[in-house]
């Protein structure tokens, strides 16, 4: 096929005016379209459900964004039989056939990307700017993995004997349960989803509870670009209802999952588990939690460590996987970065995402809103805060300020994972004390050293325990095909996502001899 080569997204740029028109536009246009119902599409076919999700703005609770089926073992069960059918036929669709497929997806995201934009804010709470990196994201992984399968299409060269041909290929799964978190809820369910079908298997995609509306106008837009019927199955649900159910099935073959620690390895748990007519060893690939950190060390450019330490940790209202959550700073330079991050940090721009000014937007949820606001208190008995207040009344939004606390090493704060805007600043007496600290969490997600120090930099390049190490620079915002993504340890399998090694781990690789 002759395809450009890959490149990333553009980001919009809001100083010209004419973007931030577009955007109004589409808000107000989406703003009219809240409060609708979607339905399952299980084979082409709507499907309602008994219960409904209803889906709220956390920016403003009391507005819906719309309602979503809420599947029950039923309806995991139709799906699960359409795609087990459809598998026969999308497996042996050829490879360009389904890149095509991703590829028009993507230009379809593009031509509607103002629309999916506002889709985040109502539903995300996205400030504009991070609401399009994740749909340039997405375009990206759609973009990147369609080369992929056309690279890995006719397998890769291994040796042969002589006198004997030796085939190297890859082959399609079977039927995939894709399993989204909200934080990302059109890049990783994309991108997870685009990944699984190229590859020629079959799923049933579940978007988290929390952003049930924007996996549907996802799955709406696989349908739009001529997704065959039956291999997208869509299925919002309560994890907590279908989950369980869609894992343990025997006809399930692999599960794509991103989300929490302690989801993926229940779900690594049942998937572990034999049951009966079941023929495989299930697939998980799983993307889980982090504790990321960002050391800065004393010949550090403590300006822009400042700034990029600002950044990683409230961007998104710190609710990336990636987000920093701990910096260890020198001990010589500790109180200059601190009064440089509360600074920078106090001039961040709080609200709903009704501008594209705004730098920090609420918490996904009410549930969310109370986990970060009771780690808020135990800051406090910890440490020394430094910046923040106390969070407010959720009805308003569920806003919680950027918040900041001095603490030793063991505090909890500094240990779990909390998915909110709340960093901890930890004092570390010297370089190898510091990668010590970093490295002291069963997490291995993303990592930063700010260093002018080539020795301290190869260190970190060897020992950073992560999956994702930046120098000089922010931790957040992966690229596709430039930084592939996925962390060591309980951060998940390190499938490392718009990676070269990531579609491999939705086919089966066979081995052909023939001897002449
Ligand atoms: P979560 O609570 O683990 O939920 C993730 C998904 O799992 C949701 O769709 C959820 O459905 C579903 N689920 C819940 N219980 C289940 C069960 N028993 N069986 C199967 N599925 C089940 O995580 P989250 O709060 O959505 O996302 C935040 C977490 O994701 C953080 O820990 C973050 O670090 C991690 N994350 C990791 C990466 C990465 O690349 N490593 C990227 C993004 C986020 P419901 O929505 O219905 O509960």
């Amino acid at each position: 096929m002759g395809l450009i080569p890959y490149k990333n997204e553009v980001y919009l740029d809001w100083t010209e005016e004419k973007n931030v028109e577009a955007m109004r536009a589409a808000l107000k246009d989406v703003g009219s379209r809240l409060g609708r119902s979607y339905p399952a599409i299980i084979g082409g076919r709507r499907v309602e459900t008994d219960d409904e999700i209803v889906s709220v703005n956390p920016a403003d609770p009391s507005q819906v964004v719309g309602r979503t089926a809420s599947a029950t073992e039923r309806e995991a069960d139709m799906a699960l039989e359409t795609a087990t059918s459809t598998f026969e036929t999308w497996s042996r669709t050829s490879p360009e056939a389904r890149a095509r497929i991703l590829l028009r997806a993507s230009a379809i995201m593009k031509r509607r990307k103002f629309e999916l934009l506002a889709w985040e804010a109502h539903e995300g709470g996205k400030p504009w700017f991070e609401a399009d990196a994740q749909v340039a994201e997405a375009i990206d992984f759609l973009e990147y993995y369609a080369r992929e399968m056309l690279r890995l299409k006719d397998g890769v060269e291994i040796y042969s004997v002589p006198g004997e041909e030796s085939r190297y290929t890859y082959q399609p799964m079977g039927v995939g349960v894709i399993i989204a978190p909200w934080n990302f809820p059109t890049a990783i369910l994309t991108g997870m989803s685009s990944a699984a079908i190229v590859a020629g298997n079959t799923i049933i995609m579940k978007p988290s509870e929390f952003t049930s509306v924007i996996g549907a106008v996802v799955a709406e837009i696989f349908e739009e670009a001529g997704l065959p019927e039956g291999v997208l199955n869509f299925l919002p649900g309560y994890g907590s209802k279908v989950g369980d159910y869609l894992v343990e099935d025997a006809r399930t073959r692999f599960i794509s999952f991103t989300g929490s620690m302690k989801t993926g390895l229940r779900i690594n748990e049942l998937a572990a588990r034999q049951i009966e007519n079941q023929r495989w060893v299930k697939r998980v690939i799983a993307e889980m939690g982090g504790k990321d950190a960002m050391v800065i060390d004393d010949s550090a450019d403590l300006d822009s460590a400042a700034s990029d330490i600002v950044k990683s940790a409230y961007g998104y209202s710190g609710q990336k996987c990636s987000a920093a959550s701990r910096a260890i700073l020198h001990a010589d330079v500790y109180d200059e970065v601190l009064d440089k991050v509360v600074e920078k940090a106090k001039a961040l721009k709080i609200g709903g995402p009704e501008s594209a000014d705004v730098n920090v937007g609420p918490v996904i949820s009410e549930p969310q809103f109370e986990k970060v606001s009771s780690y808020v208190d135990v800051g406090k008995q910890e440490g020394e805060r430094v910046l923040g207040e106390d969070p407010g009344d959720p009805q308003g939004g569920y806003f919680i300020s950027p918040t900041i606390f001095e603490v030793e090493r063991e505090a909890r704060v500094a240990r779990e994972e909390i998915f909110g805007p709340v960093l901890s600043v930890i004092k570390a007496r010297d370089f190898d004390e510091a990668l010590r600290v970093a490295n002291d969490s069963p997490y291995g997600l993303t990592g930063g050293v700010y260093s002018k120090n080539r020795d301290h930099l190869e260190l970190a390049r060897r020992e950073f325990k992560a999956g994702n190490v930046y120098f000089n620079r922010g931790i957040t915002g992966a690229l596709v095909g430039v930084q592939p993504f996925g962390g060591f340890g309980m951060s998940g399998t390190d499938s490392k996502a718009g990676g070269p090694d990531y579609l491999p781990l939705h086919m089966l690789a066979r081995t052909v001899v023939e001897r002449f």
